[in-house]
Formats: C-alpha cells, structure tokens, sequence
C-alpha cells in the first residue's frame, strides 16, 4: 500500500455506506420484524456528527442515545429536528440532573432520591421530565432488583405522585457487568413486572426497554417476549455483533471502520529481548516467544489512541506483538516478494477494529477521521 501524502495518520477511515447498511439491517430486524421502537446508541462513536446526521435521517429510528450527556447536547437539536427524541442510558450522576433537564428527553434511572431531586429539577426548568425505571432482572449492574418488588412498587407509588415526572416506562440492560445472556425468561419476567406495576396502580407504561445488542438475537428466533417494545443498540449497529453469541447479524459488516497506521521503523531483529526483564511501560510483566529473527514494524499508533487486543490487522501475514502508548510493534516477517508484497517505512497498514479499540479510536483526537460516502 502506497503512503498517500498530505494525510494525517493515525486515521480511522468511516465508511458511511456500509453503516447505513447496517443501520438498515437491525432497524429492519428491530422494528419490522421485532415490532420494536429502535434506540440507536452512538457512546461507541464519541457521538461523531457526520454518523448522528445519518442516524437523525433515517426514518426507523425514534432515539437516539448515549451515556454521556456531554455527547447528548452535541445533538439535541438536531435529534429533534428530525423528530427523535434523546436518551440517556447512564443513571444520572445528581450533579448533573440540570443537564439532564435540558438535553434528555428520556431518562434512564434507578434511584429514588436521583428522581426527586430530578423532579424539583424538571419543575424549575418547567418540564415534565420522562423516565424510563430500571429494573436488574440478574445482571447487577444498574436498576431495582426484580425481587424487590415492594420497593419496586413503592418507587412507583412515589414517582406517580411527582408533578414534573413522568414514568414513561421501564427498562432492563443484560450482558453488561454480569454476562447474563437476555432469554425469554428474564425478559419475560420484566414484561411480568410492567403489567404488575400497570394493574396495580392503574396506569400504562409506554416503553419496555428490553436491553441492547445482546437482545437483538432473540427477534430471528422469534423468542422475544411479546411485550418488550424498545431495544437500545450500539455494537450490533457499528460492527454488526449480535453480542449474546458473538455471532454476526445478517446483512451487517463489521468493516466499515478502518484504522490506518504508518510504519515508521522496519527492521530485522531479534524475537527475544535482551539483558534483565523487568516491568513494560504499563507496568506488566511481558511474555516473549522466541521466533529467532523477525522482521519487525513500529506503526506510529498507540495505546493513546487505540486497544491493542481489539484490532486485527487487514493483512493477514501481519501479526500484533504488542505495543506501548504511542507504538505498536509488528511481525511483518511472512510479508516477503513472493508472498504478496514487503512493506517499507511510509507504508500504511490497515486494521478493522473491535467494540474497545473503536471507542478509543473514536475518542482519541490523535485519530484523524475521514468519510466515504
Ligand atoms: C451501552 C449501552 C447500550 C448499548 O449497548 P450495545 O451492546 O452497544 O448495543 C444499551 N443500554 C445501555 C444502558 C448501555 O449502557
């Protein structure tokens, strides 16, 4: 690959084509088939502007979401514009919840005294502020324990009593700290609580929010629950990933991120190091496999900017060894004339990316980006 010049690299090449094809597949998939409201997630993407528009444009998509209310407010209006409505998806920090008031039209949330709080909040900005109640059905990350039902319900008891809030709905989030894959009966048993919660004090819950990318599987199996309306998806729409069983989601690719990097050293050395090993700039103890001579490439790309276990290099003759914050170092040994091509200092090398070495490229601002349309 020849060295383009006049770029700047590192470089994450977006390929806004391919994500829209995604984008289609798992809002057909969600709303068509699954008879779900999409949330589409953009944490992942540093809430990149070009992909919100994308996101903001197409017209099966009803929110738009985030954890971080400082991505939300980049988009608020523009999600309104096209007439989606913004999400929270991290429980409000209460240093937070003015912003909250004015970015977040739908709230996730799990304590009662964040939601009173959030009331006098909501009332001071004159807004009835709409939340979506957590409920952990065996996860353990956020929301009211599903067993705790008396709590539960005196939540709601409370909340229906709060001039400025509105409960809007509630929601579940699977295979985040536990692992717990969704199934029919834990997602069921969320169902199970919203009906309780709506005959026991007479109203109707809008939204069933029945997780993320983890969910997605179960509308191809026809397994998910009737009564689940809402799925919010991040990683199934970037990478394709339905991320229950790490399998990919029909008519998805998981390429259309492309890190490119440029090699900056090449040189034939040793596999082992040399003299006493103690700790590596990170502190680890490293691993060294002896392959006698290598030929060995420095890209100008680092933990900085990327996650050297959640990138994969394009070239399959090239392989990862390891790197430090601002250098990643290569075996490019199998690179040779014969066998497709050698590379030379100046050249780039390309890598699709992961759900970890994504978020950090995106977040990185020592990664340029540039769009295919
Ligand atoms: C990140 C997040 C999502 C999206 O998760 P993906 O696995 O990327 O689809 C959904 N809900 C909550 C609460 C989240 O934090």
């Amino acid at each position: 690959m020849a060295n383009k010049e006049n770029c700047m690299y590192p470089k994450v090449i977006i390929d806004m084509a391919k994500l829209k094809q995604n984008l289609d597949a798992v809002a057909e998939t969600t709303v068509d088939k699954g008879g779900c409201s999409l949330a589409i997630v953009t944490k992942v993407l540093c809430a990149d502007s070009t992909v919100v528009e994308m996101i903001a444009n197409h017209p099966k998509v009803n929110l738009i979401a985030d954890s971080r209310i400082k991505n939300i407010s980049t988009y608020t209006d523009i999600a309104h514009e096209h007439g989606k409505k913004t999400m929270l998806l991290r429980i409000p920090m209460i240093s937070e919840l003015s912003d909250v008031v004015r970015y977040v039209d739908l709230c996730q949330i799990s304590e009662i005294e964040t939601i009173r709080l959030l009331n006098q909040e909501a009332h001071q900005g004159d807004k009835v502020q709409k939340i979506l109640l957590m409920i952990d059905m065996g996860d353990l990350r956020e929301g009211f324990f599903f067993k705790d039902k008396e709590l539960i319900h005196e939540a709601v008891s409370e909340i229906l009593g709060m001039e400025n809030i509105e409960l809007y709905g509630i929601g579940v989030n699977l295979t985040c700290y536990g692992a717990i894959i969704p199934k029919p009966d834990n997602l069921g048993g969320l169902v199970e609580i919203a009906r309780e919660i709506e005959g026991k004090h007479g109203i109707q819950l809008q939204m069933i929010s029945g997780g993320n990318s983890s969910s997605i599987y179960l509308i191809d199996r026809g397994e998910l629950p009737e009564g689940i309306n809402n799925l919010r998806l991040g990683e199934s729409f970037v990478l394709g990933n339905d991320t229950a069983y790490e399998t990919k989601l029909p008519g998805t690719t998981d390429d259309a991120f492309i890190l490119e990097a440029e090699i900056v050293e090449l040189k034939s050395k040793p596999s082992l190091p040399i003299g006493d090993v103690g700790v590596d700039a990170f502190g680890q103890k490293p691993y060294y496999e002896d392959r006698g001579i290598m030929q060995r490439a420095i890209i100008a790309v680092g933990k900085q900017d990327v996650d050297i276990d959640s990138m994969t290099p394009v070239d399959n003759r090239v392989e990862i060894m390891g790197g430090s914050s601002d250098h990643i170092i290569l075996d490019v040994t199998k690179c040779t004339e014969e066998n497709g091509g050698e590379y030379k200092v100046g050249d780039i090398v390309q890598f699709t990316l992961g759900y970890g070495g994504l978020l950090k490229v995106m977040t990185s601002p020592y990664v340029e980006k540039e769009y295919l349309k």
